[in-house]
């Protein structure tokens, strides 16, 4: 597979450009890469031994080195350094919440990580729900976050020599301001002769974005979900277009299947999302052939949990539970990272890496009803656009009855337009909530820079 890329493969040689010759770095990535392409071939029980084995190194460093994960801690699950580990006696080990990593201090660090494992790295992440945690990452947890980059390339085919168009919340310029690179990141840019990639911060006007994105026409176009949502809109009612764009990709919150169809009907193109987070790297990848998402699994060791701490089975929806499998510095062993999502079975592709079937989205953006039952709601965007000149909705459940509606729209709403707002908005939600509506000027979005339709303070 490595072959489709022949042409694009940087030589690190000056006059031999075939076949390339890659410098150290790129070396290594190709030669990890190489092994991603045969272990995602491999069945789910042999993925799952060969997590174990890794784990079993980790847990012998943790019980040296990491006061939090003592031999106390293991014995729990009866586990000791050097004997091999079962997922029975993983999974009798108790879970990780940001609360107990924020309030555990340097208890979670090593005091010894291995010096051949590169300069460490700080991760600071706020998280929707303000438990702001801290996280140290080592070059190796560096240098595979570039590798499994590469490994979505490869999935989805790309024409790296294009130009990608990147409009994120972090790794980026001010507000407003443009930048540009020669390649397409450090991951990419080592070991392939990539296109350009241009760079926006997701705080940028959304006019800003659009009239910038439409000069620069891109290939590829990177962001975050709610931004891809409301450039669509801008898209879609300015009647502008991006004639080369070959793919859209987002990354960093909840992707709805309403944005997927929204995307291809403005720009013709198909949407690729990409599940991780900056404190454990990648953890899931969408499938090429059928959409599911394959977890990483050489990356991390997925559970996905029911309320009682069992494993889901096949479409049941549950807590994502985390273990990192090469962070020397600070492993997470089962932490809940916040998120809910549905379990997958076999993935039809042939891969054996597990599947999700889908990402649903944090507790908070759960709507509950009086009789306690909850669900994810959704308001797509064509639907309240038919109904009102509204630029953004964002709801907010005060209490088992009240809802507040902020809305952002471009005139003021007629009495007729706000009772048919009304009516949309409680058949969506599934309940005849009293709806408050209050009207903001500016777009609604969280300290992050990202979108939330909707939040539950309950
Ligand atoms: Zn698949």
């Amino acid at each position: 597979m490595i072959n489709n890329y022949a042409p694009d493969l940087k030589s690190a040689v000056q006059g031999i450009s075939w076949p390339a010759i890659p410098g150290p770095e790129a070396a290594s990535s190709a030669a990890v890469l190489y092994q991603l392409q045969q272990s995602q071939w491999w069945s789910p029980e042999e993925i799952l031994a060969i997590q174990l084995k890794q784990l079993e190194s980790l847990v012998s460093h943790a019980i040296r080195t990491i006061p939090y994960f003592s031999q106390t801690y293991f014995d729990q699950a009866n586990i000791k350094p050097g004997i091999a580990i079962t997922l029975d006696q993983w999974q009798a080990l108790p879970l990780l919440e940001r609360i107990h990593i924020q309030s555990s201090g340097s208890a979670l660090t090593s005091k010894h990580p291995p010096q051949y494992h590169g300069a460490l790295s700080k991760i600071h992440t706020s998280g929707s729900t303000g438990t702001a945690i801290s996280i140290d990452i080592t070059g190796i947890n560096r240098f595979l976050w570039h590798i499994f980059s590469l490994r979505d390339h490869y999935w989805f085919q790309r024409e790296l020599g294009g130009k990608l168009a990147a409009i994120r919340a972090e790794f980026t310029t001010e507000p407003g301001i443009a930048s540009t690179s020669t390649s397409w990141g450090p991951a990419t840019g080592h070991l392939f002769n990539t296109g350009p990639c241009v760079m926006m911060h997701a705080k940028t006007a959304i006019d800003k974005q659009a009239a910038w994105l439409v000069q620069e026409n891109p290939d590829y176009l990177l962001s975050l979900p709610g931004n891809l949502a409301a450039l669509a809109r801008w898209f879609r009612d300015q009647n502008l277009k991006l004639p080369k764009l070959r793919e859209v990709r987002s990354y960093g919150e909840t992707v709805t299947e309403d944005l997927h169809a929204f995307c291809h009907s403005v720009w013709g193109v198909g949407l690729t999302d990409i599940y991780s987070a900056q404190e454990v790297g990648y953890i899931a990848l969408q499938c090429p052939e059928t959409g599911q998402y394959h977890i990483q699994s050489e990356n991390v060791l997925v559970e996905i949990l029911d309320d009682d701490g069992r494993t889901c089975t096949e479409n049941e929806v549950g807590r994502v539970v985390i273990t990192t499998l090469q962070n020397y510095a600070m492993p997470l062993f089962r932490y809940v990272i916040g998120d809910y999502a549905q379990a997958g079975g076999l993935c039809s592709c042939g891969r054996g890496l597990p599947v999700i079937r889908k990402i649903l989205g944090r507790r908070r953006n759960m709507i509950t009803l009086p009789d306690g039952s909850r669900h994810w709601p959704s308001f797509p965007a064509d639907d309240w656009a038919d109904i009102a000149p509204i630029k953004q909705i964002q709801l907010i459940q005060k209490s088992h009855e009240l809802i507040e509606a902020k809305l952002v729209t471009e005139s003021t709403l007629t009495e007729e337009q706000k009772r048919r707002l009304y009516q949309y908005l409680q058949t969506r939600l599934g309940h005849t909530f009293h709806i408050n509506f209050s009207f903001q000027e500016n777009t609604i979005r969280s300290i992050s820079g990202k979108f939330e339709d909707f939040i539950s303070e309950l």
